[in-house]
């Protein structure tokens, strides 16, 4: 028999070798799921074989075709779920398949906690080294979520574009520059929906064009969306390929008269071919330069540029959670390290003798200390540069911090860092952060001279997979 009749198995990708895989690229399979991702997949063996179906739930059994093969993992597509989980919910979003910006809608909110809850676990466990359950384990509580988990987002930035001679704005369809028209977004908050409808109907009626990717002409691009949850103020930015708007004075006037709550209209020119959104120039067309909006007690200037949490509420509730765990009385030193707009900086310093915040972008220190201004909090300062920098300088000056928090970005902290936490001493250290597995690697370093007491989960991004947790640390020779 020649050798080519042997059993065909796995890819054959161009100018490799073939690999030896129990399934093969096309193929249509039954699989029973075992468990969930961190990117929310369903996660199934194939004689061993790890095959993720995304939209798939632990405890079913489901028909899928493999879409991606690699030597250790493959990909398939859900084509019917045959034994379905009791945790399965109902998407309510019409646009839920084709979206991609929410990746867990399909399971059970309660359910969705407790998974957030999980990996938190899984993680300090295994890259961490930590004990999760039973005698002496550290203590992961349960997810605290939103009584209502729907609507939460104070920021939308809408794709806009031309489908048929008309202007349409919505969202990419997946793996695709192609955009979809988008009248809702259930995770959105409904000022912002409005908001977007109104720009786009309006921007139609006046001929104003949408931009052409492909192309690079147009003038419309983006409309960009924010609203204060707690004030109802709206900003709405237009970004536009070119400084000249026809008709300009009559946008603006629509856009004021079909929308009570607009408080400011900008206007941002980015005339490069990029998908970055916003250009380098930003005008205000009318009203204000800022809206406002709370996070607890603190007030918060936001312009079209500037970053600041898109779920205010549970923002609140993570934040809350840091203040406690920081055990601030009033008379503690704190630093606050990757600080940003000084948020976190700005709840502390209401319980600390003086916070000191580091953050490494120019602009979010410009609004750390406007932010400071507008609440009359003094006993504050914030210093641009990066926090592994930073911090040893402050070393070296004297500054002796009883308490270290840090809110790093996904990569975790930057080790010459923790090295620097680890000489400094503090005697509490609490740990924001949005990615667990790095979270993880970090406190394995800070257990040398720390103990891990408490670890709360903070569901910031219903029905998406993004998972933030607080901990708390304590020295462990106090
Ligand atoms: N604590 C803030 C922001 C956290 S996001 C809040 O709650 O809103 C993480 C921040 O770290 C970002 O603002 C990012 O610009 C900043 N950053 C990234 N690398 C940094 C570094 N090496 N040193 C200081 N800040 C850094």
């Amino acid at each position: 028999m020649a050798k080519t009749t042997k059993k065909r198995r796995g890819a054959q990708a161009a100018g490799k070798e073939p690999l030896d895989l129990p399934v093969r690229l096309g193929q249509i399979i039954e699989v029973e799921i075992t468990g969930l991702s961190h990117e929310g997949a369903g996660v199934g063996r194939v004689e061993g074989y790890t095959l993720f179906v995304p939209k798939a739930l632990p405890q079913e059994k489901v028909r899928a075709r493999v879409e991606h093969v690699k030597k250790n993992f493959g990909f398939a597509e859900l084509l019917e779920v045959v034994e379905k989980s009791p945790s399965r919910a109902l998407p309510p979003c019409p646009i839920y398949d084709r979206c991609g910006g929410c990746s867990l809608q399909h399971l059970a909110y309660e359910e969705q906690l407790i998974h957030k809850q999980q990996i938190v676990k899984d993680n300090l466990r295994r890259i961490g080294g930590f004990k999760v359950e039973g005698e002496e384990a550290v203590i992961v509580h349960p997810t605290l979520g939103m009584s209502d988990p729907w609507r939460y987002r104070n920021k939308a930035q809408v794709p806009i574009g031309e489908q048929d001679g008309g202007l349409v704005g919505g969202f990419y369809a997946e793996k695709s520059h192609e955009i979809i028209d988008m009248n809702e977004c259930l995770i959105q908050h409904p000022a912002n929906d409005e908001a977007v409808n109104a720009v786009k109907e309006i921007a139609s009626q006046l001929n104003i064009t949408p931009y052409d990717e492909k192309n690079h002409t147009g003038l419309l691009r983006h409309v960009v969306v924010k609203v204060g949850a707690r004030t109802g103020e709206v900003m709405v930015v237009l970004v536009t390929t070119e400084a000249f708007i026809p008709q300009r004075d009559k946008l603006v006037e629509e856009i004021r008269t079909r929308l009570s709550g607009v408080k400011s209209i900008v206007h941002n020119i980015n005339p490069a071919r990029t998908n970055v959104i916003f250009g380098e120039k930003t005008v205000t067309l009318w009203g204000s330069d800022v809206i406002y909006d709370y996070i607890g007690p603190i007030k918060f200037a936001i312009s079209a540029r500037s970053f600041y949490q898109v779920n205010p509420a549970q923002t609140e509730v993570l934040y809350n959670k840091t203040l406690e765990y920081a055990g601030a009385t009033g008379t503690e030193t704190v630093i606050d390290a990757y600080c940003g707009i000084g948020t976190i900086s700005l709840f502390l310093a209401q319980k600390s003798r003086h916070v000191y915040g580091v953050e490494i972008v120019p602009e979010a220190i410009a609004d750390a200390n406007r932010n400071a201004k507008l609440n009359g909090i003094e006993n504050v300062t914030f210093e641009t540069g990066p926090a592994e920098v930073v911090i040893p300088a402050w070393k070296e000056q004297g500054i002796r911090p009883d308490v270290i928090v840090v809110d790093p970005p996904r990569k975790g902290c930057d080790e010459a860092l923790l090295t620097t936490i680890l000489q400094m001493k503090p005697q509490r250290v609490v740990y924001v952060s949005c990615n667990p597995s790095t979270l993880a690697r970090d406190l394995k370093v800070l257990a040398e001279l720390y103990e891990v007491r408490e670890v709360q989960p903070v569901d910031m991004f219903p029905h998406t997979g993004h998972v933030e947790c607080v901990i708390g640390m304590q020295r462990i020779d106090t």
